[in-house]
């Protein structure tokens, strides 16, 4: 389900877990609201974990894309900051995967420099803000989805380019373009 769907890609396939505990304190903001979280568990069949926000919704309203602690509260290192939980959105991404994008993306980053370096800065920018949440040394430096130099999961750029919006990750900004209207008809909400 999810991300694992078709086993294109790997999200969710965790580092090495550990013993130690790091809770972000300080100013967080508050935590999302149990209404949403209860649609999330929905979307993905168990209880979200270390969820710190909603950050993407589908067009129906519910949460399409949550920001989660780089540690989660078992202690597991995290990586991907952001997740894509609707699961007609992460159909549509694993269709995409299916269509060997993943490969032609990679490509043009061995020859399109300006393409390649964009790529880099989305490395940077999910890197950084990841930090900017909890530093986990486990995880110091890896970001996900293939950044800087491959594309190993679309789910990952996706989530990203839906968190933050256009211009911030262009493999991102093109597969949501590719995407169109994934939600199509109905509302992704009553599936
Ligand atoms: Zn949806």
């Amino acid at each position: 389900m999810g991300q694992h769907q078709g086993g294109r890609c790997a999200v969710g396939r965790r580092a090495r877990a550990s013993r130690s505990r790091h809770r972000p304190g300080g100013a967080m903001s508050p935590g999302p609201a149990p209404a949403d979280l209860e649609a999330v568990r929905a979307q993905l069949g168990r209880p979200p974990r270390g969820t710190l926000e909603i950050s993407a919704r589908c067009p129906s309203g519910h949460p399409s894309v949550v920001k989660t602690e780089p540690r989660l509260p078992d202690g597991t290192p995290f990586p991907t900051l952001y997740y894509v939980t609707c699961p007609r959105l992460s159909g549509a991404i694993g269709t995409l995967e299916a269509s060997g994008l993943m490969a032609d993306m990679s490509e043009r980053l061995g020859h399109d420099a300006d393409l390649a370096a964009a790529y880099a800065v989305a490395h940077e920018d999910y890197l950084r803000e990841r930090e900017s949440i909890a530093h986990v040394p486990e995880i110091e430096g890896i970001s996900a989805g293939g950044m800087p130099t491959r594309v190993k999961c679309l789910h990952v750029l996706v989530g990203h380019a839906l968190a933050k919006g256009r211009g911030v990750n262009p493999l991102g900004d093109e597969a949501v373009d590719l995407l169109g209207d994934y939600w199509g008809s109905s509302s992704c909400a009553d599936r």
